[in-house]
């Protein structure tokens, strides 16, 4: 689906719930995408990209950046700790801050290299094993942790289990976010930005809608 239907479905979006227009971040996740298709959505003006693996957004946006201008790199997939270096130094926004080892590492570089990336804290809303976040129980304290650490917490972040209904995952982030007074929502992919937007999102991740189905590697 070409970038500006996209784009255009996010406005009425907006409008719909009565939204300011442009109050939606898109962020165009380019993982495991040809570099051409990438290259293209950035010849078309767009700036705003996620990628899940550190070594692969090294491998890639460098270059990318070298030659546009202006290029905000989220990391949405899961942070291992000798990553996070690498990762502060690439990235501009982190949406998977999910466990106390890690915020104490963000903390530690934070101080050393004098700036951070826009912190998300990941909430495994559905409670599920095998998926990173930290549970619905513990947000509140963890949030707590991350603010006396002085890390710059933008805001929540969810993956929402592939068999449930989204929305009501995507309104029990909501509601932890207020009740941390946090604005930033990080929810909703290809397959349910519209309902994500309509519940407050403020970050779309939205990958194969925009660059077709990704081909597994
Ligand atoms: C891949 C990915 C997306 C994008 O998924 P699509 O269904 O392709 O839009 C969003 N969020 C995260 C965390 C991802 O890993």
């Amino acid at each position: 689906m070409p970038l500006s239907d996209i784009t255009t479905r996010i406005a009425a979006a907006e409008a719909k719930a009565g939204r300011a227009p442009g109050s939606v971040t898109l962020i165009a996740v380019s993982k495991v995408q040809p570099l051409d298709r990438v290259e293209a959505v950035l010849e078309e003006g767009h700036r705003v990209f996620g990628e899940n693996r550190v070594q692969e957004a090294a491998g890639k946006w460098p270059d990318f950046r070298a030659r546009f201008e202006g290029v905000a790199l989220h990391l949405i997939g899961p942070l291992q700790t000798n990553k996070a270096r690498q990762a502060m130094e690439l990235c501009d926004a982190i949406h998977s801050v999910d466990r106390p080892k890690l915020a104490a590492t963000l903390a530690r570089l934070a101080d050393e290299i004098g700036q951070c990336p826009e912190l998300f804290v990941q909430v495994n809303t559905g409670e599920e094993q095998q998926k990173a976040g930290i549970l619905p129980a513990d947000a509140d304290g963890f949030v707590a942790e991350c603010r006396m650490l002085n890390l710059p917490v933008r805001g929540l972040m969810c993956i929402p289990p592939v068999e449930e209904e989204p929305a009501l995952h995507f309104a029990l982030l909501a509601k932890i976010a207020e009740r941390n007074g946090l604005d930033g929502l990080s929810m909703g992919m290809s397959s349910d930005f519209e309902t994500a937007i309509a519940l407050g999102a403020t970050h779309v991740r939205v990958g194969s809608a925009i660059f077709g189905e990704r081909v597994p590697i």
